[in-house]
């Protein structure tokens, strides 16, 4: 299967709303699988369509380390609670390479979601495991962690990747 490319920072598809998916059949499997591979390989933890360029509600996770795997997808998430407590992580995002910022959210929450046989089913997450499925539901409403941050903050961290991201482009 082929991998395909991730989309970085200002490219504007990552600021657009994924649609839902209306029924999940072969093609919706075979972008799922082509998302997993794509993360794996990064390597990241998550990844949600929109960020190889198709904007579908579609979201791969997989927060193991070591050799087993752990991985999670959803069709169509949706945040349908939200714990008070709070914890922050430093993330990171595959579209905003090599940048990091400590970010707050809600340290639990449940997740509605379409499984593979088009049956809605429930997730409850917690720890790194919720923060990572907030980050990838952001990415489906068009939302980066350095949303988050001062608009000061956000544009040096968007500069900083365009010109690491033209530094790359050597034509001789
Ligand atoms: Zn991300």
């Amino acid at each position: 299967m082929p991998l395909k490319n991730i989309i970085t920072v200002p490219d504007p598809l990552l600021k657009s709303i994924s649609k839902p998916v209306d029924k999940i059949n072969n093609e919706i499997k075979i972008l799922i699988n082509d998302m997993f591979e794509t993360m794996y390989n990064a390597p990241g933890i998550g990844l949600a369509a929109v960020q190889i360029g198709i904007p579908l509600r579609v979201v791969v996770i997989d927060i193991s380390k070591g050799d087993k795997k752990k991985p999670y997808f959803f069709v169509n998430p949706n945040i349908v609670w939200r714990s008070d407590k709070t914890s922050t992580y430093e993330e990171g995002c595959l579209s905003i390479p090599n940048q990091f910022a400590e970010i707050e959210r809600p340290e639990s929450c449940r997740v509605e979601y379409l499984d593979l046989n088009n049956q809605k089913k429930e997730i409850e997450a917690s720890g790194l495991l919720s923060t990572c499925i907030q980050h990838e539901i952001d990415h489906l409403n068009g939302i980066l962690f350095i949303d988050y941050l001062s608009k000061l903050k956000k544009n040096m961290i968007i500069k900083k990747v365009t010109k690491n991201n033209k530094s790359e482009k050597i034509v001789v």
